[in-house]
């Protein structure tokens, strides 16, 4: 059984739907047992997170005309796959349903003047509901045999509106149970990414990005061969491809290295996709939908690693604290106090450096930076720094080889490193820079690493 999960730009037009009926065919002529996991169409989740907004601000004529876009780009979508049938006369009154639930939604939220997460999520996640929809209908109208499954029936997840963990317990037999019968039965699941709901039946989702973080789950779940995930380019890469224009695809990527990649800023992959694949050695592949031939990138337990480091990574957006106090000189108990502010405001921590009498940390999170502020001011000095990046170098077993810092560093001589953190684990080195830097120093690290001039 497969697992194979399309993200937005897979389904982003009419033309992009009729690329991911093509290998469903295929799946279907070999008889391949497979759930089809999809994200909503590209910019959707954007555009009802942006409609939800301007709804909260009392802009309801501004959140209407967001919605009246998004209804566009279906119809369109419908209109360009489909010669007009009652099959497809049914699937366009379906999204108006939809649509209109949106409408309500917008109108309460416009009227209270209050977005909850809670509301969020039965927003945000409206774009994997309509996408999976035009999908099935457009599968069935080809002679394709699938089965349009609600994730919210199986993907069981805690009440953490907006970033909702499994409930694997639950979630398990229950996916088990609804996905299982179907699949034995000849059909292809086409279900969402992203969304699940809570025991009690509200909507939630898994964060953004999160549709391979579903795929994942629901290949642990029913035990998948293999989980796929679909997207723009042909695998992970050495680096952003946007970033980088010589990075080049890695063939091979262990379970660690990809996580390592994912966590920090490789968005070709949910940071948390990789640990629910570790337990039971699923290997994951990446896969290019624009250009199915390409072999791809398989991620799994052991790889056949050659090379000083597998790739580079960068995650903006962050900020550094620098704590110093001397009271921390000889003393003990200090940075359990730095940690528990953090905790008490539930943010993680990405980076620590520590020095005799100071410690830095980074974050990704930005609406605690000044509560965290205040609370670290009881134990020493602090300074925070904004819009940041973390550089992670991901490379294999730096620990056995020479010279990799040296060559980081010597690549980076015209770059302010403002905080370096390596050796927690044999395959990371990562540093902070300025966002403006940020770029300038992926592109020299990646000359010093990868010779792609011949
Ligand atoms: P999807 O909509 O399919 O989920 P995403 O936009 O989330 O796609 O992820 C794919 C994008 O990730 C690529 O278009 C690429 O720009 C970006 N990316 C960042 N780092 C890497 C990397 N190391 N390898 C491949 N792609 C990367
Ligand atoms: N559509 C969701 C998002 O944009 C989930 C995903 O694409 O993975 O975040
Ligand atoms: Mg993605």
């Amino acid at each position: 059984m497969l697992v194979l999960k399309f993200g937005g730009t897979s389904v982003g037009s009419a033309e992009r739907f009729e690329g991911v009926l093509k290998l469903l065919s295929s799946l279907q002529n070999s008889n391949q047992q497979a759930v089809i996991v999809l994200s909503a169409m590209s910019g959707m989740t954007n555009a009802l997170i942006a409609g939800a907004n301007l709804a909260v601000n009392r802009d309801l004529k501004g959140a209407l005309q967001t919605l009246a876009t998004i209804r566009d780009t279906h119809e369109q979508c419908v209109e360009n796959l489909f010669v007009k049938s009652q099959q497809s006369m049914n699937l366009l009154k379906d999204i108006d349903a939809s649509l209109q639930e949106l409408e309500i939604l917008f109108k309460g939220i416009s009227y209270l003047g209050e977005l909850t997460k809670r509301s969020l999520d039965a927003v945000s996640g409206m774009g994997e509901l309509l996408s999976s929809k035009i999908l099935a209908a457009y599968a069935e109208s080809r002679g394709l045999k699938v089965q349009w499954v609600d994730a919210r029936d199986f993907m069981i997840t805690d009440e953490n509106f907006g970033k909702a963990n499994p409930l694997w317990a639950k979630l398990i037999p229950k996916a088990k149970e609804k996905l299982s019968p179907i699949l034995n039965s000849g059909k292809l699941v086409i279900t969402q990414g992203f969304i699940g709901a809570t025991e009690y039946g509200a909507s939630t989702t898994l964060g953004r990005g999160g549709s391979d973080f579903s795929a994942s789950v629901i290949g642990v779940a029913l035990d998948a061969s293999e989980i796929q995930i679909w997207t723009d380019v042909d695998g992970m890469m050495t680096a952003d491809p946007r970033v980088v224009k010589d990075a080049f695809v890695i063939s091979e990527v262990s379970f660690q290295e990809a996580s390592e990649l994912a966590y920090f800023g490789a968005k070709v992959l949910h940071p948390l996709t990789i640990a629910p694949a570790v337990d039971k050695n699923i290997p994951v592949r990446i896969l290019n939908t624009l250009r199915p031939e390409a072999k791809g990138t398989i991620i799994k337990a052991s790889v056949n690693a050659s090379g000083l480091i597998c790739a580079i990574a960068s995650k903006k957006g962050i900020s550094a604290f620098f704590i110093s106090s001397p009271r921390m000189l000889m003393a003990h108990g200090f940075l359990t106090r730095v940690f528990e502010v953090f905790d008490k405001h539930q943010t993680s921590i990405d980076l620590i450096s520590t020095s005799e009498v100071s410690v830095s940390v980074t974050t990704d999170r930005t609406d605690t930076l000044e509560k965290i502020s205040a609370d670290l001011a009881e134990h020493g000095e602090v300074r925070v720094l904004s819009n940041v990046a973390i550089i992670t170098v991901v490379g294999r077993q730096f620990r056995e080889k020479s010279g990799i810092a040296g060559q980081v560093f010597d690549a980076l001589r015209n770059i302010n490193i403002i905080m370096i953190s390596g050796g927690a684990s044999d395959i990371n080195l990562s540093f902070v820079v300025s966002e403006e830097q940020a770029d300038l120093a992926i592109r020299q690290l990646h000359d010093a690493f990868f010779d792609t001039k011949n």
